[in-house]
């Protein structure tokens, strides 16, 4: 999302800085990896909305960097009967198409999947590529004039006049406003021990790890991307869901269950795969998955930052612009989350009120 946000200022023509902890392209945040689900299918409608919105601002960081970002090769809904039902009246708000179908018939047009309940198909939907996005953000970014800090730590966020003081080992920058985007570490710079304590207050950030695993595919199959809603109508559960994942190029079809494993400390995670997890993926690949070769599978460990009720963080305080498009769904809409914290960045109205986050 810092990458996203340096794209949209430097390319207004802004003085701007990117200051990352770890090297270009790391695999210790959340935004690794080859894919990730992009959908206009959502239970919230004011995610179809956003969706929709950075849909030409993909095609747009495509143009700029000239790669292919966004491929929407279609998205699959199923479960939950109450869960498909919202997601038909967002897409028909929104003026999207789609197909419901029975299971069976769901099963009888894509054979890699066995469908639970009820079906909805969005053509719209599909996949987006994570490691390619954030590199070509910063690319452009740079060759717009914005100056990249990589292995350099903030160590704090400090008052500074109107504007702010960022700290690091070997140099502090002034700047009129700062947008930390630190995902998983956002307390670290805004929480309790910062500064801004007084200022800002942060809703409780719940940070797990995530094992999502691919899975080979079996000859002659195909899998759009798709999600499995569960019974689910506690808060934020529209937001939530059993089961999702995509087929990425190269790497078979991926598959993350909704299971978080704990981490103690941020700075000091092993990545070593938790055979329980893998499974649990293969049980469930097994049930619902025909067209996965359980026997052949691999899996990375990601970061995911949660809040209570699953909706993103956004908002501006004085100099500082809080960005932490988290809880598990943020990657799709990247370039226009870099839009609109650009433009609270700059002080501005958003782009177009039509995006509010609900009152917490
Ligand atoms: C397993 C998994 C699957 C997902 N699947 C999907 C999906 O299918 N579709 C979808 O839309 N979304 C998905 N998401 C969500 C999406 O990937 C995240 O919402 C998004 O990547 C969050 O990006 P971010 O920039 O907020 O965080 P990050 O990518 O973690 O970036 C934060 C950056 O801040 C840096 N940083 C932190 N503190 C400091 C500091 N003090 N000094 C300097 N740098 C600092 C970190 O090193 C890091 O690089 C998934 C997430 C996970 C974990």
């Amino acid at each position: 999302m810092g990458a996203a946000t340096a794209w949209c200022l430097a390319k207004q023509g802004r003085s701007v800085v990117v200051v990352e902890q770890f090297a270009r392209g790391h695999n210790r945040g959340s935004s690794h990896g080859q894919t990730r689900v992009f959908r206009v299918a959502y239970r919230d409608p004011i995610y179809t909305a956003l969706a929709a919105r950075s849909i030409p601002l993909w095609r747009e960081l495509e143009s700029d960097a000239d790669i292919d970002l966004l491929e929407q090769t279609g998205q699959l809904d199923h479960g939950y009967a109450a869960a498909i039902d919202e997601i038909e009246v967002g897409l028909t708000a929104h003026d999207y198409h789609y197909d419901r179908l029975n299971p069976q018939a769901a099963h009888e047009r894509w054979p890699a999947l066995n469908f639970d309940e009820a079906v909805l198909y969005s053509p719209d939907g599909g996949r987006v590529f994570a490691d390619r996005t954030v590199d070509s953000a910063l690319s452009v970014a740079e060759a717009q004039g914005a100056d990249l800090h990589f292995q350099t730590p903030v160590r704090s966020i400090e008052p500074h006049g109107d504007g702010v003081a960022v700290v690091t080992d070997s140099h502090t920058w002034h700047a009129k406003s700062v947008v930390v985007s630190a995902g998983s570490w956002l307390e670290s710079l805004l929480g309790v021990e910062s500064p801004w304590s007084k200022a800002i207050t942060l809703p409780t950030i719940t940070v797990t790890e995530q094992q999502p695993v691919h899975f080979a595919i079996r000859p002659g199959m195909h899998f759009p991307s798709y999600i499995h809603h569960v019974h689910d109508d506690s808060p934020g559960a529209a937001l939530r869901f059993g089961a999702y994942g995509l087929e990425s190029p190269g790497e078979g079809v991926k598959l993350g269950l909704e299971t978080h494993l704990p981490v103690d400390d941020l700075n000091q995670r092993d990545q070593v795969i938790d055979p329980v997890g893998i499974a649990e993926s293969v049980e469930y690949a097994q049930r619902w998955l025909p067209g996965a070769d359980t026997s052949q599978v691999d899996s990375v460990r990601c970061l995911f930052t949660t809040t209570p009720d699953a909706h993103f963080i956004l908002d501006r305080l004085g100099p500082v612009v809080v960005c932490s498009p988290c809880s598990g769904h943020g990657f799709k809409f990247t370039p226009v989350i870099g839009q609109i914290t650009a433009e609270l960045a700059m002080g501005g109205e958003q782009h177009q009120p039509a995006w509010r986050l609900p009152k917490r």
